[in-house]
């Protein structure tokens, strides 16, 4: 039987991350959700939340380039 056990990894404003340091595994808070999922599922996370806010940079450099068009 696992002794869990939670230790703040991170926290924000929007979200609160807890390693446990009996079973290992990650909680996520976001307000009142809570995620679990192991080390390499954060990892994923991290990737996948990465990709979508580079995507939405990219949008709005794009639209932000096409706006000021011709002023260069
Ligand atoms: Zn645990």
């Amino acid at each position: 039987m696992s002794d869990c056990h939670h230790v703040t990894l991170a926290r924000s404003g929007i979200a609160h991350v807890q390693g446990c340091t009996g079973c290992g595994c990650v909680s996520v808070h976001l307000g009142p959700t809570t995620i679990r999922i192991d080390p390499a599922g954060l990892d994923s996370l991290l990737a996948v939340l990465g990709e979508a806010s580079a995507a939405i940079h990219a949008e709005r450099r794009a639209a932000f380039l096409d706006a000021h068009k011709g002023l260069a």
